[in-house]
């Protein structure tokens, strides 16, 4: 009997594997070009790690953990986001010890959540994201967004809409807390009963229901703005102007709480809204938290974050067709003619491979119009014909599969010639498509 793969959960392969190559190199490079380095941590965690981090009262660590026990009857978890796991090594490696301050880092790998799968949303999805550490300053909290904003960017992105909020302070929050909880109460038995179980575990996040009965209610509530400390209305007005300097586009959302129990002061959240008005959720997210470090036996260390979903930004990047190279192209398809001595062929595909090139060859000599078809089906941008001639004046004939031009290459010119030729032929391709 056929096996299929777990609800939620997909197979990559072929060429969207290209695509999401291209999409984490680009990721991987943002964060370099900021200091960030790569932690790679288990995917199994302590059950505890998350609910002491994530929160016992979020949707998450409440109905979407996929939580066993192991054979020694430990609880273990599949992680479902990685910023506890990276304070957990900081902690555990006391990497705060030197006192060098922010503590930077990167992650990519996968996340597991048990949600209703639907389009963006899956069960098992792969997070990028970036935590620094240590700094207790708008000015990180600037950096970590612009970062994130910096990377859609370079994937492409035009039109993003960045959502930004404060939570404010510990005090700001509680007494924010409590006047939602007054006001909620008058209404809650009209509210859907997550509403109603949040009354009480957590009013803030009732801010976030979707439901559009509930949301008629919410629009009345009282407002983050009116509770916030000195302090906290400071730091959130040097973010914004900072922001504002770099250029850096925002709606002030203050319906914006985040599903996370660990955050305060800053929030946001990075969308993209297709032409056609549709969106697939937030593309990315990240705040500022406080307490993490030491609710995860640290330091007292304030941090912030970012997370992107790697599936979320393949889907746009595939369908609004952001990344002119994120296809399985080959640059040269090579096609002996004739009775050409195969071998020195292939010497020459060895060759144009250690040039860096893609290129793949015919192991044969076969008919011009079955080669062509090969070249096709394997997105090949040019044709390398080489026949006894071209082998013995060390020439290539090379022919754009686009525009049928061919032009005849010496051997020798080939590696100066084949980048301008296959970089060009992409732009081409691009403003084609
Ligand atoms: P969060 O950790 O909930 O702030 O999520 C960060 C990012 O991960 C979101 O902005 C999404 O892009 C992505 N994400 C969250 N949940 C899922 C899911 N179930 N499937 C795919 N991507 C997700």
């Amino acid at each position: 009997m056929e096996v299929k793969p777990v609800k939620g959960t997909h197979d990559i392969i072929g060429n969207d594997i290209i695509l999401y190559q291209r999409i984490e190199d680009a990721l991987a490079k943002i964060a370099h070009t900021y200091g960030y380095l790569e932690f790679r941590t288990p995917i199994i965690e302590h059950t505890e790690l998350f609910a002491r981090s994530v929160g016992d009262s979020s949707d998450i660590v409440r109905k979407e953990m996929y939580t066993f026990l192991d054979k020694g009857n430990r609880s273990l978890t599949l992680r479902p986001e990685v910023t506890a796991s990276i304070i957990r090594t900081i902690v555990n490696n006391k990497l705060y010890s030197s006192q060098d301050f922010p503590i930077k880092a990167s992650y990519l790998g996968p996340t597991f959540r048990y949600e209703r799968p639907q389009a963006g949303r899956y069960r098992q999805f792969s997070q990028f994201g970036v935590e620094a550490v240590g700094l207790d300053s708008h000015l990180i909290d600037v950096e970590v967004i612009a970062l994130g904003y910096n990377a859609l960017k370079n994937l492409n992105f035009k039109d993003i809409t960045l959502k930004i909020n404060t939570l404010g302070d510990d005090a700001s929050r509680n007494q924010y807390r409590e006047a939602l909880r007054g006001y909620f109460a008058g209404h809650i038995h009209e509210m859907c009963i997550d509403c109603q179980e949040r009354l009480n575990s957590n009013p803030l996040r009732i801010l976030d229901c979707k439901v559009e009965e509930d949301r008629k209610i919410i629009k009345n509530a009282p407002r983050i703005q009116d509770f916030l400390s000195e302090q906290s209305k400071e730091r959130f007005s040097k973010t914004i102007n900072l922001l504002d300097s770099l250029n850096i586009k925002f709606d002030l959302d203050e319906t914006l709480v985040r599903g996370l129990d660990y955050y305060s002061e800053v929030v946001f959240e990075y969308h993209y809204i297709a032409p056609d008005g549709k969106t697939i959720g937030a593309l990315g997210a990240g705040g500022h938290y406080s307490h993490l470090v030491e609710e995860l036996g640290g330091p007292n260390l304030a941090g912030v974050g970012l997370s992107f979903g790697v599936e979320r930004l393949a889907q746009v990047v595939a369908s609004e067709n952001l990344l002119f190279d994120a296809f399985p192209f080959l640059a040269f398809y090579i096609m002996p003619i004739g009775e050409v001595n195969i071998e020195k062929v292939y010497e020459l595909n060895e060759k144009i491979h250690r040039l860096g090139y893609p290129s793949e060859m015919a192991y044969e000599s076969k008919a011009l119009k079955a080669l062509f078809k090969k070249a096709e089906k394997r997105s090949a941008l040019f044709a390398i014909l080489i026949g006894e001639e071209e082998l013995e004046k060390e020439m290539l004939t090379i022919k754009n599969l686009r525009t049928k031009e061919q032009t005849s290459v010496a051997l020798a010119d080939f590696d100066s010639v084949a980048n301008q030729m296959v970089e060009e032929e992409l732009i081409e391709l691009n403003e084609e498509r």
